[in-house]
């Protein structure tokens, strides 16, 4: 964005995100800083807002239920104000997980989703239902533009070592010849998209016509068991690492993989990162910051 000439805000309470990885944008004179949770009302300036607040990674969003859901849904209620009085678009980064541990493979946006309401994983998956209530509510109620995007199991550089996801878990673990750790048989498969697709996925969302509001699926349609991505994983990083089995988290989803044909057709975006390559880059990334 700073490229392309806007001013950027960067909000954030750092409850999951690090200062160190904006470092490099704050001598550029159209880039900001601000610790804010989002959770309290907030009044800026802005003509596009991308609400990507709250923690994605299950072992974090699960550590403070209440707070999750509180960012979640507060949090949408005061970007949606905030959109309203700057007149500003407004892009909800929304998830997979409304779609629960899902009977329709693989998973188009018109599936209602299979979500337990009382398990540990609602703060979470009920929070940005919620959420995206809210945001179809402000664009039939109050006319706001809105965009929302479900993201399909996004990592790249930049990961949090400790991030507790299955890609950063596992790099970790084989980077330093630890356990692999494997929940439940390792069958279940998720579908895993590169950070820079998605990006790019955002930003044609954002920028696209006012009729598109999605709920639009971005993710990478390949689809691996973790059996298949510690194997992968392992292989990359030459590690003498072994696997172990634990126990699979409750409610855990069997299966994920997004239908997305409404992006390919509406965005003309497809993921262009192989498995392999953003394994490659998150690898590299990794060991930089492990050494
Ligand atoms: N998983 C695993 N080992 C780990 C972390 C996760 O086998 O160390 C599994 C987890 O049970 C799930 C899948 O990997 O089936 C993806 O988990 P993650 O936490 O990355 O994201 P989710 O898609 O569940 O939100």
């Amino acid at each position: 964005m700073l490229n392309d000439g806007h001013e950027v805000l960067c909000v954030d309470n750092y409850s999951s995100g690090n200062l160190r990885n904006v470092e490099h944008l704050l001598n550029n004179s159209r880039f900001s800083v601000l610790r804010h949770d989002i959770v309290f009302p907030l009044d800026v300036e802005a003509d596009q807002i991308y609400n990507l607040a709250c923690p994605a990674s299950p072992v974090h969003y699960q550590r403070d239920p209440i707070q999750t859901t509180k960012t979640c849904v507060y949090g949408a209620i005061n970007m949606l104000e905030l959109a309203e009085r700057a007149k500003a678009r407004i892009l909800q980064a929304s998830t997979s997980e409304v779609y629960g541990d899902p009977e329709v493979h693989p998973q188009p946006e018109d599936y209602w989703g299979r979500v337990n309401p009382v398990g540990i994983r609602s703060c979470y998956d009920e929070g940005k239902r919620c959420a995206e209530t809210l945001f179809f509510d402000y664009h039939r109620q109050c006319n706001l533009e809105i965009k929302v995007v479900r993201i399909f199991n996004t990592y790249g550089p930049n990961m949090h070592p400790q991030d507790g996801r299955v890609v950063s878990n596992f790099i970790v673990q084989a980077l330093k010849n630890e356990d692999i750790t494997i929940y439940g048989d390792g069958q279940q498969t998720r579908s895993f998209c590169y950070v820079d697709d998605l990006i790019e996925g955002f930003s044609r969302m954002m920028n696209s016509s006012a009729e598109l509001t999605g709920p639009l699926n971005l993710g990478n349609p390949g689809e691996f068991t973790m059996l298949e991505l510690a194997e992968k994983v392992l292989r990359l990083t030459r590690s003498k690492s072994k696997l172990v089995f634990m126990p699979l988290p409750q409610d855990d989803p069997r299966v994920r993989r997004p239908n997305i044909s409404l992006a390919r057709n509406k965005l003309g975006w497809e993921p262009s990162v192989r498995l392999e390559d953003g394994l490659k880059e998150t690898i590299a990334y990794f060991r930089k910051v492990l050494s």
